[in-house]
């Protein structure tokens, strides 16, 4: 199947699910992992309607935003202190902050570009070694540190749930909406109300994600898989 065939089927299978589920409409938006492809697949990606796509990689949000800048790049990869300036420069969302010394950073390089940078707080909600992101204990603490930064505004959590095990990638997205809207109560009133996004699911797990609350799966093989 065609990159252009993959989007549009994940696309009508997100809205169906999010029926199932009760979801509002439009409520789950589907961000196209192109980490692993070139400028022909997102491309065709556009053209069959994809809006927002997802790269863990500064030089390849570089080069793909500015090759298309009329769609949204959404960073999803690890941050390194040096990369910072062209990651705002270029990014919609961050997915993946997870210290205040970044954040710090984000605010700086947003303040010399004029611009507000939004951002998700990464959470380790498996507290798998292997996986980044705060520790859900220290979420809270962080959401606050960042909202005393001018040019950052938290929107929401991410998390990246252990593969291979549906139940267990359930219980992980759960336990992220209910930590969000844990943070959200005791945030003052114009905090809370743009802390209102959960970035969750992958290829493998994103219907859960979605019946747990999720308002942004991040999809790559599932579109750009010939073999998925
Ligand atoms: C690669 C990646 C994805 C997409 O994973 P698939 O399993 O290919 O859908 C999502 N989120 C992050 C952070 C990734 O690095």
């Amino acid at each position: 199947m065609s990159v252009s065939t993959q989007f549009r089927h994940i696309q009508e299978e997100v809205e169906h699910v999010e029926r199932a589920c009760g979801r509002r409409e439009g409520s789950v938006q589907v961000i196209a992992v192109s980490k692993t492809v070139g400028a022909e697949e997102v491309s065709e990606a556009i053209e069959a309607g994809a809006r927002d796509f997802g790269e863990n990689r500064p030089d390849e949000l570089v080069r793909k935003a500015t090759l298309f800048p009329e769609v949204r790049w959404h960073f999803i990869g690890n941050i390194q202190s040096r990369r910072i300036p062209d990651i705002v420069s270029h990014a919609y969302l961050i997915h993946s902050l997870h210290t205040l010394r970044h954040a710090e950073k984000i605010d700086h390089a947003a303040a010399d570009l004029g611009k507000v940078q939004d951002v998700l707080i990464e959470v380790n909600v498996s507290g798998e070694e292997s996986k980044s992101g705060v520790a859900p204990a220290e979420a809270l603490g962080l959401v606050q540190a960042c909202a005393a930064l001018p040019h950052v505004r938290v929107r929401g959590l991410m998390t990246m749930a252990p593969q291979g095990d549906l139940e267990v990638a359930q219980k992980c997205f759960d336990d992220l909406a209910s930590l969000r809207e844990e943070i959200a109560s005791k945030l003052d009133a114009e905090h809370a109300s743009s802390f209102d996004q959960l970035s969750a699911g992958m290829s493998e797990d994103w219907k859960s994600a979605i019946a747990a609350g999720s308002t942004m799966v991040r999809i790559g093989r599932a579109i750009f898989s010939a073999s998925f």
